[in-house]
């Protein structure tokens, strides 16, 4: 698209610097500058999308409006820069090439010998500009996943190379985020490795315009004038980024170091007013105060793997902020509860949640928590398959049998109360087959997620194959379940609630997903309230 800017974030001498947050915090800067911005994560493996991958292998799988599921990253995007990202917000190799091959297969080359320069490269640059088509984004950042010098990545280099031709050196930007490591016993940062990255870097004809130095320690001026020395960077467009406690403070950080600025300058923009960061400094000042602690305990199966649970984590982390409380995550680990072991975990917590997760690993403890919540009248809160199974756990005891199960981990089961939709059944395939994205849900009056949302016709994302079978409607709301949320239609069940509990709450969708540092989710924030009444913790305001 035309008029629009281009800034390319790569990643040097390691992964896991953070790189995905300097993105989206730049991001951020430039919005808030009254610029449109949109922001792509470019992977390199071979996988179509993340939606097939293990949790442990990947993390979370992040969900979109449109139903795309992909990198967590792209839950980082959303959150910091405040914004909704569509399906072309995240290409892999798989995707790229699967497009190509497609292609050569329909005869679309004319018999042309397919190579990775131009057809995989010229994919790639499409996609690309696919973002800003379909945003018309004034900004469009681009983020490549790994670190240079990674084979996989090196189509994905090329492709941005090349884009600087196509597109004019008014027009692009490379951010290069390294890292210095700290060597040695007098504990003294070095360059050299981001030195080499730069090299590799520009080997492939990419010089960056600006280098990032993620760091343990602060960054003193003689090494940041090193590294501007050595890597041929202007000394103002290295920017020291020292690990910070709180991740919020990352914009500010970028801020004071006049990132945005340069960036306007570079590209040729009219400079704008610094904006007013009024909301983000108290924000970073909310999270700092100290405040009385609750204990929410998170029964999952990937708990080993915090990230599997990254926006979940997230939403506590906001309900807790604007409650004023700490939200201490107690991480338990479904498969212990079942050998008997942790359950003290869970009769100290002030709160449960069980989040989302397929396959039937674990899933009897996660009802032993969900068991222990409700005849404790311990706040609850379940996502996705949390719902499925406070359905389950409800449903053993209403019609008194211990084989009431979902059909996911029992097929035969006699009392079926989760089963496949009519129009899963026929489905074979793994891939982005499940129910996926954003769908209505209509509240039912006088319930917490009335009180919560405060309104009566929500949208939100989901991520299943699953649902409540209507079946078993009458005779579990007869006893006491209450269809609080459901489609507009009436078919489906979207949100269940407990009679006479003071605050058991499920839903099949993902709300962690729409959660923002700014303006923490309602029904997050509705489910801390009631941890708070409960663990009886006093909060200042
Ligand atoms: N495994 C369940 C289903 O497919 C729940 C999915 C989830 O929790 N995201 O319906």
């Amino acid at each position: 698209m035309s008029g629009t800017k281009y800034i390319f974030f790569t990643g040097g001498v390691v992964s896991s610097v953070g790189k995905g947050v300097t993105a989206a915090a730049t991001g951020r800067l430039l919005k808030e500058r009254g610029f449109k911005v949109a922001i792509q994560k470019l992977d390199p493996y071979i996988n179509v999308d993340p939606g097939t991958m293990s949790p442990y292998q990947h993390g979370e799988v992040y969900v979109l409006d449109d139903g795309a599921e992909c990198d967590l990253d792209l839950g980082h995007y959303e959150r910091f820069i405040d914004i909704r990202l569509n399906k072309a917000c995240n290409a892999t190799t798989g995707q790229v090439y699967a497009e190509v091959i497609a292609r050569e297969r329909r005869g679309d080359y004319l018999g042309g010998t397919i190579q990775v320069i131009p057809h995989i490269t010229n994919e790639i640059k499409r996609r690309i500009a696919l973002v800003a088509e379909s945003t018309q984004a004034d900004f469009v950042l681009v983020e490549v996943g790994g670190t240079v010098g990674d084979i996989e990545g090196q189509p994905f280099l090329e492709a941005i190379r090349q884009l600087r031709s196509d597109l004019g050196r008014e027009n692009t930007l490379y951010v290069h985020v390294t890292w210095l490591p700290l060597i040695g016993a007098n504990g003294e940062l070095k360059t050299k490795p981001t030195q080499h990255s730069v090299r590799e870097l520009r080997s492939i004809g990419i010089t960056p315009d600006m280098i990032i130095a993620r760091s343990d320690s602060e960054v003193d001026d003689d090494l940041l004038a090193k590294i501007a020395l050595f890597c041929d960077v202007e000394k103002r467009a290295v920017i020291p980024l020292p690990t910070v406690p709180v991740l919020y403070e990352v914009p500010l950080i970028l801020e004071e170091a006049g990132v945005a600025d340069y960036i306007i300058q570079r590209l040729g923009l009219a400079s704008r007013p610094k904006p007013d960061w009024t909301e983000w400094i108290d924000l970073v000042r909310r999270v700092e105060a100290p405040k009385p602690t609750v204990k929410i305990a998170l029964v999952g199966k990937y708990v080993e793997l915090h990230d599997a649970y990254m926006s979940v984590a997230e939403a506590l982390k906001h309900a807790g902020i604007h409650a004023g409380v700490e939200v201490e995550i107690s991480w338990v680990l479904s498969t212990d509860l079942e050998k008997g072991k942790d359950l003290e975990e869970i009769r100290d917590a002030d709160g449960i949640l069980v989040p989302g997760g397929f396959g039937s690993r674990g899933i009897e403890g996660k009802i032993t928590a969900i068991h222990h919540a409700r005849k404790r009248s311990v706040p609850f809160l379940g996502l996705c398959l949390g719902m499925q199974l406070m359905v389950v756990e409800f449903a053993r005891e209403v019609l008194a049998d211990e084989n009431v199960n979902s059909t996911e981990f029992e097929p035969r089961t006699i009392h079926p109360v989760i089963d496949l939709m009519p129009d899963q059944k026929s489905i074979t395939g793994l891939g982005g087959t499940m129910r996926l994205g954003l769908y209505p849900c209509q509240i039912q009056p006088d319930t917490h997620s009335a009180a919560a949302y405060g309104q009566p016709l929500i949208q939100e994302r989901h991520r299943h194959r699953y649902e409540f079978n209507n079946a078993y409607r009458e005779k579990l709301t007869a006893a006491g379940l209450i269809i609080a949320g459901q489609s507009p239609d009436g078919k489906l069940v979207e949100i269940v609630e407990m009679y006479g509990h003071p605050f058991m709450v499920a839903c099949q969708f993902h709300p962690e997903f729409l959660s923002r540092p700014n303006q923490p989710h309602p029904l997050f924030s509705a489910f801390v309230h009631a941890v708070i009444l409960h663990a009886g913790v006093h909060v200042s305001d």
